[in-house]
């Protein structure tokens, strides 16, 4: 039988861990499964099981995990794929560059919220390098206090902006330009984030991170695989670990 496309299209009341409203076995023919009408309640329901997923793989932030069951990562990317949003993917966002997987965005927010000086009085000013399609800048702004997020692509740009604009998120920055410099304004950040990843990290970053504020990045080694940087910035230096492997787009000079 032909399933209809409609979203979200993967829900099956059926199977084991299905979402607790399934109509229970022997239920009288009155009582109507709910079936999904209207994109708000179905994804929902869709969220709270990404994010029962992100916990069962090792997430604990519980901030971090109420962000990420709060905004609607479908609304983020083209309608056609909004079937696969809560599904632990990268997609398309356009011009060649990708969304990242929820389990990577959840990831490295919860290690930017390790940073020495958002434990008294939670997150400052964070500043995301790769806006892209605006979801992580989103998911940022209920962790921290503002959000600068700079894009180099002006389409790009322009399309995080409208998706944010119905949320009204006014601690969110949205900033065209090259991120490899930074956002010098908004400086000194207590977490700078970055969503693409090049071989060496651009030194104004370090320069606008705040004393006890983490960076957390992708970085090609010299094999071209890149690998997860953390990067606190204490009273006597720099202190850097490396941690798993990962896959982000290119980081790139200049505006296009
Ligand atoms: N956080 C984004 C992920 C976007 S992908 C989201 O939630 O959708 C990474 C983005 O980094 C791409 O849009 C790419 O254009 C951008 N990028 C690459 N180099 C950049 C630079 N130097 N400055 C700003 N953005 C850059």
């Amino acid at each position: 039988m032909q399933r209809r496309p409609g979203f979200p299209a993967r829900i099956d009341w059926r199977q084991p861990g299905a979402p607790t409203a399934a109509p229970p076995v022997g239920a009288r023919r009155e009582v109507q499964p709910p079936t999904p009408h209207g994109v708000g309640l179905d994804s929902a329901a869709v969220r709270a099981r990404m994010v029962q997923r992100l916990a069962a793989s090792g997430i604990s932030a519980g901030a971090v995990l109420q962000a990420m069951g709060m905004i609607e990562r479908h609304r983020f990317v083209d309608t056609a794929l909004a079937n696969q949003a809560y599904e632990d993917t990268s997609l398309p966002i356009g011009l060649g560059q990708t969304i990242s997987k929820p389990s990577v965005v959840a990831r490295m927010i919860e290690l930017l919220l390790g940073a020495e000086c958002a434990r008294g009085n939670g997150m400052g000013r964070v500043l995301e390098i790769g806006t892209g399609c605006g979801y992580q800048a989103a998911v940022l702004s209920r962790v921290s206090r503002e959000v600068y997020t700079v894009e180099r692509l002006r389409a790009l740009h322009e399309k995080a902006r409208d998706h944010l604009r119905p949320l009204r998120l006014a601690n969110v920055h949205l900033i065209l330009g090259d991120g490899m410099l930074g956002y010098p304004s908004g400086a000194p950040y207590a977490g700078i984030i970055a969503a693409a990843g090049g071989d060496s990290l651009p030194a104004a970053w370090c320069e606008q991170l705040a004393v006890g504020g983490r960076l957390v990045a992708p970085l090609a080694g010299a094999d071209g695989q890149q690998m997860l940087l953390v990067v606190d910035k204490t009273a006597q230096g720099l202190k850097q670990g490396i941690l798993e492997a990962v896959h982000f787009v290119p980081l790139k000079s200049g505006i296009a």
